[in-house]
Formats: structure tokens, C-alpha cells, sequence
């Protein structure tokens, strides 16, 4: 389908421009600025009084993943769908290989597993296990699969996390190929200490599951990661940095030239760790990892944040329900499923949060959602508004108002950690390669799944 969408005020470096847009299949093929003629005989939606951005990418979610209490509560089709009326259009999920599976095989079933997307879906590869033989094995996810990613956790060192020799080894490997490594970056040996001092000592709430995990878990891990970059010259991705003290190590990483990057996500932005401090049945949908911090350290931040250090926001998005899934560990804090929801309301939040408080430009608010992330994991065609470009636009409604409710949300999951939330701004029509898939804010009927978008790239240039 070729159409136009007329009054589109687009954010340029000289500010918000008003433009026409013209899509042709999946494709933007023309933005037209004011001198130029617009098209009498395309069909016309009309973006007047609201702004035009590019499609979100959300570059750390996890639907369907496997725990012991069974899959996060989100499949890929409830997820999507929930990310799609957020304003974002492209999801980058993960492969958790099982210890001893091979990584080309789990992709190869991941990827079948997220075929029914309504997003755009790319994967990182979770490096949850080490030998030789995974070196070779990560070089077939890039050569055969187009995999760009790896990931690998410092934590949860009894089932998927490596340690730092393991790391080093998969981070000269990852080097040697031109892709990169994201890390989780928490000290896994101290928090295990800490929880299991904690349940001998009867302290078996989910308050202790942050007291088990203190920001310096997470600033040394940091730390230590950040001098194997020093060695190895391998790109490091932290993922959910939490804490400011290691926003600094990073920020001074970076202007010491490192290949380093980091995100944050929505929940370090706008909870705090006072939710905690409630009965079982308030505070197990908060055990997530690593968990909430202070209201200072939320303020710093939201500091870090307006200053750069951070290039993605995104949301780890791991819901579980309370029911069946939080609640088994009433007895002990370390069972509980690590994750929460929020795949859904990350435009909102950072848009209301940081944009209307001035913490963050227009432009700010794009690249954190959307272009740093399709730079950064190379998602052609992502990103921004030009000719050429994927037709994955939203337009905005910047006066919407309203409070977050668990009745109203998209996710699948019997609670929601942003329950009474006041957010302003929100996606009146999404677009994901040149189809309209939200309208009036509602899902349309009829939607196609999205594309794959790890692909085999040359060697060369
Ligand atoms: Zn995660």
C-alpha cells in the first residue's frame, strides 16, 4: 500500500519540522518538507497536532523464557502486541541455551518460538555454559544465523552464569569476530554469600532479596568487566545498569575511548527500593534483578541519563504472574522468578518522566528508544525517519493523559508494577513496515507477523 501521512512534525536538529511522509509498501519513500508538492491522490492520515517518530526498539525483553515455574508470562504473540501499542516495533529477545546445548541449535528453536511476533524480532545469543567447543559455536550463530550479540551473565553462576575467566575467553572470541558482548554484570559469588546468610538467619522476605544484591555487586562487577575491555579491545553492552556508581565507571570508560556501552532501563528510572519494605503479596512482583535502588540513587540517574552516559533505555521485560509463579518462593526469596513487565509503557514512561520534566530533549528521548539501539546492534533501516528506511513510524499524542492500571494493560500478567502510575503522552498510531497495526490506539484484527532481523552481512567493508 502507498499512502501519505500529512502534518507530520518530525524532530530535526533545527527542532520539530512538519513534513510529509510518504510510505510505499514497507518502505518510507519520501519525506516531503514544506516547499514541496504533496501527492492529491494518495490516501491521506492525517498526524495533525501530534509528532512523528520512529518505530521503538526495545533491546532487552524475554518472552517465553524458560524457568523452572514455567515460561514468563508473555509469549511472543501477548508480548509483541503489548510492545506494539507501547510504540514499539522491534523487539531483540534472547536465546538461553540450556549448560551443554549447542547455541546454533537453541537459535534455531528460539527462533521458530518467535516467528508469531507482530514486531520485528532480533536475537542476542546467551553464552550460558563454556568450552572450546562454544568458540566454534558462536562463530556458526554469526556466519550461518547473522547473530551480532552474545551475552553473558556474572550472576546466577549455579545455571547460566559464566565467570570472569569464561568471560574473558568468550570476549576475545566475540572480539576476533567484529560482534560484541553484553553483559549482566553483578557479582554472583557475593550475592549467593550474602542470600544464603540471609535464609540461615530466617530472613527469607522479599526485602532481602535487594539487601542480598547492594549496589557495590553491581559496581564491582562493573569494574572488573571494564578492565577485560582494557585487555581484550572486545565491545561490551552492560545491560540494566542500575546503579549510579556504575554509570561513573562507565562514563569514564568511555572518555577513556573503550568499546563500551550500557542501557538502563524504566524501573531503575521511576521505582524505588521503599516497595520492598510491603508484605509478600505487594513485594514479590518487584524481585527483579538487579533490584530497585534508593530515591538518591534514582536522582542520580535521571542525572547520568540527561548527560549521555547511557545509550538505550529498555526494559528487561520478564513478567511473571503472583499466582503459581512469584508466590513459590513465600518461604524463601531466592525462588522467586526474577522479572517484571513494563514492555509496554517504556515510551510513555520516559517521555512523561523525562521529556515533560526536561530531563531529556525530543531528540534524547528518540535515540534512547530507538536509533542508538538500531546503531548499536546494527538493525538496518531502523531507527530514523529517511527515504529507504522501514516504514516503522509512530505518531504521538503528546496530551494524553492517564493512570497505568493492570485492568487496562496488554501484557499477560495478573499484576503490574507500574499500578497507579500518572503518564502522559501515548502511541495514537503505530506502524511497523509500512502496515498499520495500532489505530486509535486499538490493535487492528488483522495483522501480519514481523520479519527477522539478524541477517548474514559480508565480511567485507
Ligand atoms: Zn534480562
Amino acid at each position: 500500500m502507498r499512502f501519505l501521512i500529512t502534518n507530520a512534525r518530525i524532530v530535526t536538529d533545527s527542532g520539530l519540522e512538519s513534513v510529509g511522509i510518504i510510505i510505499n509498501g514497507e518502505s518510507i519513500e519520501e519525506v516531503l518538507y514544506e516547499s514541496s508538492n504533496q501527492p492529491a491522490e494518495l490516501p491521506v492520515i492525517d498526524a495533525r497536532g501530534r509528532i512523528v517518530i520512529p518505530g521503538g526498539i526495545d533491546a532487552h525483553v524475554h518472552l517465553q523464557l524458560p524457568t523452572p515455574v514455567g515460561p514468563s508470562s508473555d509469549d511472543f504473540i501477548s508480548g509483541s502486541k503489548a510492545a506494539m501499542i507501547g510504540g514499539t516495533t522491534s523487539l531483540i529477545d534472547f536465546v538461553t541455551p540450556a549448560r551443554g546445548e549447542s547455541l546454533l541449535t537453541a537459535l534455531i528453536e528460539r527462533k521458530a518460538q518467535a516467528r508469531c511476533a507482530i514486531t520485528d524480532i532480533a536475537l542476542h545469543v546467551g553464552i550460558t555454559w563454556w568450552s572450546d567447543a562454544v568458540s566454534d559455536q558462536m562463530k556458526q550463530c554469526v556466519e550461518r544465523e547473522g547473530i551480532r550479540s552474545f551475552k553473558v551473565y556474572l550472576a546466577y553462576n549455579q545455571t547460566i552464569g559464566l565467570s570472569y575467566r569464561e568471560l574473558r575467553e568468550a570476549m576475545i572470541c566475540a572480539a576476533s569476530m567484529g560482534t560484541m558482548i553484553l553483559v549482566h554484570a553483578e557479582e554472583g559469588g557475593m550475592i549467593e554469600e550474602l542470600q544464603k546468610s540471609y535464609i540461615s538467619q530466617g530472613k527469607t522476605e522479599p526485602l532481602y532479596h535487594m539487601l542480598s544484591r547492594p549496589p557495590e555487586t553491581e559496581i564491582e562487577a562493573v569494574r572488573k568487566v571494564i578492565s577485560l575491555v582494557r585487555e581484550t579491545g572486545c565491545p561490551i553492552y552492560f545491560v540494566h545498569i542500575s546503579t549510579s556508581g556504575a554509570a561513573h565507571l562507565i562514563a569514564d570508560a568511555k572518555k577513556e575511548g573503550l568499546p563500551v556501552m550500557a542501557e538502563t532501563c524504566i524501573q531503575y528510572l521511576v521505582l524505588d527500593q521503599q516497595v520492598y519494605y510491603q508484605p509478600f503479596n505487594q513485594s514479590a512482583k518487584y524481585v527483579i534483578s538487579p533490584p530497585l535502588r534508593s530515591s538518591e540513587n534514582i536522582k542520580s540517574l535521571w542525572d547520568d541519563l540527561s548527560a549521555g552516559v547511557f545509550d538505550v533505555v529498555s526494559t528487561d521485560h520478564c513478567p511473571f504472574n503472583y499466582f503459581v509463579q512469584k508466590e513459590v518462593g513465600l518461604e524463601d526469596f531466592s525462588k522467586i522468578p526474577n522479572g517484571a513487565g513494563g514492555i509496554e509503557y517504556r515510551l510513555q514512561m520516559l517521555y512523561t518522566y523525562g521529556v515533560m520534566e526536561k530531563k531529556l530533549t525530543l531528540q534524547q528521548w528518540i535515540d534512547l528508544t530507538s536509533l542508538n539501539a538500531a546503531s548499536i546492534f546494527k538493525l538496518k533501516n531502523k531507527g530514523i525517519i529517511k527515504p529507504g528506511n522501514d516504514a516503522d513510524l509512530v505518531i504521538w499524542n503528546t496530551s494524553n493523559s492517564e493512570t497505568i492500571s493492570k485492568k487496562r494493560q496488554y501484557q499477560n500478567c495478573d499484576s503490574n508494577i507500574y499500578e497507579g502510575i500518572h503518564i502522559t503522552g501515548c502511541a495514537d498510531i503505530v506502524i511497523r513496515r509500512g502496515e498499520i497495526v495500532v489505530q486509535n490506539r486499538q490493535l487492528r484484527p488483522e495483522i501480519s507477523t514481523g520479519s527477522f532481523l539478524n541477517q548474514i552481512t559480508s565480511n567485507k567493508g
